[in-house]
């Protein structure tokens, strides 16, 4: 450990996982920087989308839906603070076929935490929904506050937030550390600058791999997740909210969000695309893909068969194994964390995952064992959703 480190806690990376774990350490009375290779949620960041959903069902994994009610309090404080409105409450609609006992365990946590909800059959969804295509989907599961964070700007917001409460930001990228003590002494920018802290915090998302490549170049599996709007037809509401809830179709593996803020119907394929690196992938769509989301959108959508495709995104989820968070010490640097895994559904956790974090770092938390690097393994099968 340095004498006289300039910083208690470096972070590296100012996506959704690392802002807010330099904030809570912040919060904490530690002198934090953040230190960000583009800028906080730039576009090739797995926070750079522009929304992300924030629900509370996450079948029997009951943790998840504490931390997203956890979350959600806390975004909306930061919004409020900061006077900004980029939380909208669209409902959270879960559309399901009649073999699919996640929805059961969801009802049931649902329940056990005191979330909002209203459970639709078949006829009650054609009723209020009757813009959607309800083949092979059985009942509806309707979280009523949840909704959708407009998520670049939230983040932006974030580190806005922690620069107020002390945090200092720099854009730099670091070079993946080396050592041979028990400790890291300082890390280095590619411009050779070093900096050096008592505490180290690795938030690097999709590039954890990159920066610690023996460690977790198999452990973390970046994959290739593209996302279209589509224009929904001139003088209809009815894919707007209140009209249209947040959607997803689960016997598809595809979600969506109504037209916020006039960019469109969004949506995209769940399941995990090809392995990429996310310094080089291509983020314009394949044809193959646009070809599928035009088939989906006829299908699920048909008064918008034909829509143009009026935007698309291309990015990468940056799954673990199975797709629980890693946040663990690292195994041979005692001052070295690891945060990440957010693995297509980390966004919405942002703030409870700083506050755990930033425990953590400061030896005040009690670690999760399904957090742990020890059950990151090092072929993906997915049981977190
Ligand atoms: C298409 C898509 C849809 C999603 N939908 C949802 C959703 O609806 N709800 C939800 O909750 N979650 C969703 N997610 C998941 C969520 O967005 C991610 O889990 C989360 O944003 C991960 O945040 P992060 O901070 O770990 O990573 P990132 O946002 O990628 O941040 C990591 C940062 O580290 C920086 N960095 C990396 N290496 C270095 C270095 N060497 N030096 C300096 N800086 C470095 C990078 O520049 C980057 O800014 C989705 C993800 C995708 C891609």
């Amino acid at each position: 450990m340095p004498t006289n480190p300039t910083y208690d806690v470096v972070v590296i990376g100012a996506g959704v996982f690392g802002s807010w774990t330099a904030h809570h350490l912040a919060k904490r009375n530690q002198r934090v920087l953040l230190v960000e290779a583009h800028g906080p949620a730039h576009n090739r960041a797995s926070s750079g989308g522009e929304s992300r959903i924030i629900r509370m069902s996450y079948g029997a994994d009951e943790i998840y839906t504490r931390w997203s009610q956890n979350s959600l309090i806390q975004w909306k404080e930061l919004f409020a603070a900061a006077h900004q409105n980029l939380f909208q409450q669209t409902g959270v609609l879960w559309l399901s076929s009649p073999s699919d006992s996640t929805l059961d365990h969801s009802i049931a946590t649902l329940r056990l935490h005191h979330v909002k909800h209203e459970i639709l059959p078949q006829n009650e969804l054609a009723l209020r929904y009757p813009q959607l295509n309800l083949d092979g989907i059985s009942r509806g599961l309707l979280e009523t506050e949840s909704g959708i964070l407009l998520a670049r700007r939230a983040v932006a917001c974030a580190v806005e937030n922690a620069l107020r409460h002390g945090v200092q930001l720099r854009i730099a990228q670091i070079q993946p550390p080396s050592h041979t003590a028990k400790t890291l002494d300082f890390i280095e920018t590619s411009s050779g600058e070093r900096i050096s802290a008592g505490n180290y915090v690795f938030a690097c998302g999709p590039w954890l791999g990159k920066v610690f490549p023996q460690l977790l170049g198999s452990r973390i599996f970046p994959t290739r997740q593209e996302v279209f709007f589509f224009g929904t037809p001139p003088g209809d509401s009815r894919f707007a909210p209140p009209h249209l809830p947040t959607w997803l179709f689960q016997p598809d593996e595809v979600y969506g969000m109504p037209d916020l803020e006039n960019r469109g119907l969004k949506l995209a394929n769940d399941t995990h695309g090809a392995r990429v690196d996310p310094d080089t992938q291509s983020r314009l769509p394949s044809p193959e893909s646009i070809e599928w989301a035009r088939n989906f959108v006829a299908r699920r959508f048909p008064a918008m068969k034909n829509a143009p495709i009026v935007e698309t995104r291309v990015c990468q989820y940056e799954n673990t194994s199975n797709g629980d968070f890693l946040i663990d010490r690292h195994p041979d640097l005692s001052n070295v964390w690891l945060a990440g895994g957010g693995s297509g559904h980390g966004f919405k956790h942002g703030p409870a995952f700083g506050e755990y974090t930033a425990a953590l770092v400061l030896g005040q938390g009690t670690a999760e064992h399904r957090f742990s690097l020890a059950t990151k393994q090092v072929h993906q099968h997915r049981t977190v959703h």
